[in-house]
């Protein structure tokens, strides 16, 4: 099986998908009725280390955000579009900013209001892309898990805290939880202790945590990113930068989640030195030799210019061992399905 392990909704959205929901809903912004204009702001050129870059990109997906109802249309198509690229995948949501976004671009303060009322309405948007998936997965016969991203650029700790109460009540739709995003400033992967307590509170319901680690920052942020034993680490790929980390993984039996396409357009610099250290090669086969567990994402394709299917194949022209990466995903997989139910007692 094919499994895309990697890939977050608002990087999903596709100038097609935009534009058509912009039509159905009568979205007024000009950058959403011009193909060619969206075209150019969704989607990046070149590789760049300017992580804002990218960023911006994701926010001209996020201009569409303006009612519940059409993020679970761009959801839906989202859904859709990634079972044509692969046979099973999970999509990383965002829950907070997606809120966020749906609020200021209806104008609402929503920091006048109350942390329970921001909870009720991203409850709404989680509603909507769970239900989004299960129409998508009916309709392809591919499975999709959905988990629940946290942002590492913490704050509005009280919102963040009620977000957090709602997502324990729909636990069983869930996959697990991620911490995502970068900081500027010297320590561009921190872990904040109050995000650390809300992580802790969830994962007696979610126990799957994977954290975004080792792309923006070096095998220090691993390092300390295993201490929360994750099942899996985003990216991670700079953890080849020490033996020692490449030795924890390997015996911890952490995945490390991969996207070439998007470590090639976002860290371009940390990665030719990574490439340099070891002789020219990428670090995906570098992972599979030092014995990690090493699966595939896309990560963002629609600003990155990608898909699953191309992150496939550049893996194979990376020298990756793709009957390995195969069974690591299949593992992985197994992981990430909800334990059996109990057949029920026939007397
Ligand atoms: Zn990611």
């Amino acid at each position: 099986m094919r499994l895309d392990l990697h890939r977050h909704l608002e990087g999903s959205h596709s100038a097609a998908a935009l534009l058509a929901v912009a039509r159905e809903y009568g979205l007024q912004h000009p950058l959403l009725q011009d193909e060619a204009a969206l075209r150019r702001a969704l989607v990046l050129t070149e590789p760049s280390d300017d992580a804002s870059k990218f960023y911006a990109c994701i926010q001209v997906a996020r201009l569409a955000y303006v009612r519940p109802e059409v993020v679970g249309a761009l959801a839906y198509r989202a859904f859709a579009e990634a079972a044509l690229e692969c046979d099973g995948f999970e999509m990383r949501v965002s829950l907070f900013s997606m809120t966020r976004a749906v609020l200021e671009n209806q104008r609402v303060d929503w920091r006048a209001g109350t942390p329970m009322a921001f909870a009720e309405q991203a409850r709404g948007l989680l509603l909507q892309v769970l239900a989004a998936r299960d129409r998508a997965a009916a309709e392809t016969g591919t499975p999709m898990l959905v988990r629940l991203g946290f942002s590492r650029a913490f704050e509005a700790e009280p919102y963040q805290r009620a977000v957090a109460s709602v997502v324990a009540e729909h636990a069983r739709a869930l996959s697990g939880l991620d911490v995502l995003g970068i900081v500027k400033g010297e320590d561009t992967e921190p872990l904040p202790s109050a995000l650390l307590s809300i992580l802790r509170g969830l994962r007696g319901v979610l126990p799957d945590l994977t954290v975004h680690a080792g792309e923006f920052a070096g095998r220090v942020s691993v390092d300390r990113t295993l201490q929360l034993e994750p099942q899996a680490i985003g990216h991670g790929v700079r953890s080849v930068e020490s033996p020692d980390t490449l030795e924890q993984l390997a015996r911890r039996g952490v995945t490390l989640e991969v996207c070439p396409c998007s470590n090639h357009l976002l860290i371009p610099s940390s990665l030719a030195s990574l490439k340099a250290r070891h002789g020219g090669r990428h670090p995906l086969p570098v992972l599979q030799q030092a014995g990690v567990h090493a699966v595939l994402g896309s990560d963002d394709p629609a600003p990155m210019g990608t898909d699953f299917r191309s992150e496939w194949a550049r893996a194979g022209a990376l020298g990756a061992d793709m009957a390995r990466l195969e069974a690591d995903a299949a593992r992985r997989w197994a992981q990430l399905q909800p334990p059996g139910t109990r057949p029920r007692p026939t007397a």
